[in-house]
């Protein structure tokens, strides 16, 4: 490395981020368990026919009565703002699609995204699901990408830079001969529903911002089968793979800390509901859930 590239590192790491207290964990926590909740009961109702504005509904009603609001329903880029609960994508779609009156197919791949603000403090996590029997080449697109998330997670401990996360799914998926979205990354969380640092699926070992016990940040993984290129739809929110080819994503809520990672959003909420299109027993003892 240059000079100037170990500088860059430098103010990379030392820049301000909020590392949280104790307690502010134990809020981003019980936001985790909200959201984890919430696609549990959205996730009962997933089927062939169901449609995604019925999948909204569902969500958007138990985060309300659970005393907390919808992360994602008003929030403004630029001109647009989104007007749904969850984030529904089928298929190709790879992040942010708006839920509509689409009814839900056999071999359906839908990537939900859910968040919600509860006490001021932000839970959002999301999760693949295949509906009904999917294609042996998708389950495989889910296996790889969730591997690789499992694979960022343990990553996330003090002295470990946000590049060693990044590389670690990069080159998972890659390695299983599927292509990581570059335009949209992970991020921090907290009382935002984004904060710094953004957390890239792509980079290189060693770089980047340095890893402090408190850091809470979210793993998103977004991998697909075909080319990394990505569209937006006319709606202004659906991300889609250029090719057409279907993408898979899932996201986890993870803080740092001494020792290993402590992950706060629990998939075993939905694990106990439908069977995951991944299988659970490959991960290895040293594997972060
Ligand atoms: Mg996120
Ligand atoms: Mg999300």
């Amino acid at each position: 490395m240059r000079w100037w590239s170990h500088l860059w590192n430098w103010i990379r790491g030392h820049s301000m981020v909020h590392l949280k207290s104790q307690r502010e964990i134990d809020r981003l926590r019980e936001s985790a368990d909200l959201v984890g909740q919430t696609l549990a009961e959205v996730a009962r109702h997933i089927e062939v026919g169901t449609t995604l504005a019925e999948l909204d509904a569902i969500a958007e009603d138990y985060i309300r009565t659970h005393g907390a609001e919808p992360a994602f329903k008003g929030y403004q880029v630029g001109d647009h703002v989104f007007p749904n609960t969850l984030c529904t994508s089928v298929n190709d779609a790879v992040v942010h699609g708006i839920p509509t009156g689409y009814a839900l197919q056999e071999g359906d791949l839908l990537s939900i995204d859910c968040g919600a603000k509860l006490n001021g403090y932000y839970g959002d996590w999301g999760y693949t699901f295949g509906v009904g029997a999917i294609a042996d080449e998708d389950a495989a697109l889910c296996q790889a990408t969730y591997e690789s998330l499992l694979r960022g997670i343990e990553q996330a401990v003090p002295n470990q830079r946000v590049g060693d996360i990044s590389h670690a799914i990069q080159s998972h998926c890659e390695a299983n001969g599927f292509s990581v979205v570059r335009d949209l990354v992970g991020h921090g969380i907290g009382q935002s529903l984004h904060e710094d640092p953004q957390v890239p699926n792509y980079g290189s070992p060693g770089r980047g911002r340095l890893l402090k016990p408190g850091l809470s940040i979210c793993i998103e993984p977004m991998i697909n089968r075909g080319g990394a290129e990505v569209t937006t739809d006319a709606d202004g929110w659906t991300v889609r793979a250029a090719d057409g080819r279907p993408s898979a994503h899932y996201e986890h809520m993870v803080v740092v800390h001494e020792g290993r990672p402590e992950v706060l959003s629990d998939f075993r909420y939905i694990e106990e509901v439908v069977d995951p299109p991944y299988e659970i027993d490959v991960l290895t003892e040293s594997t972060t859930r």
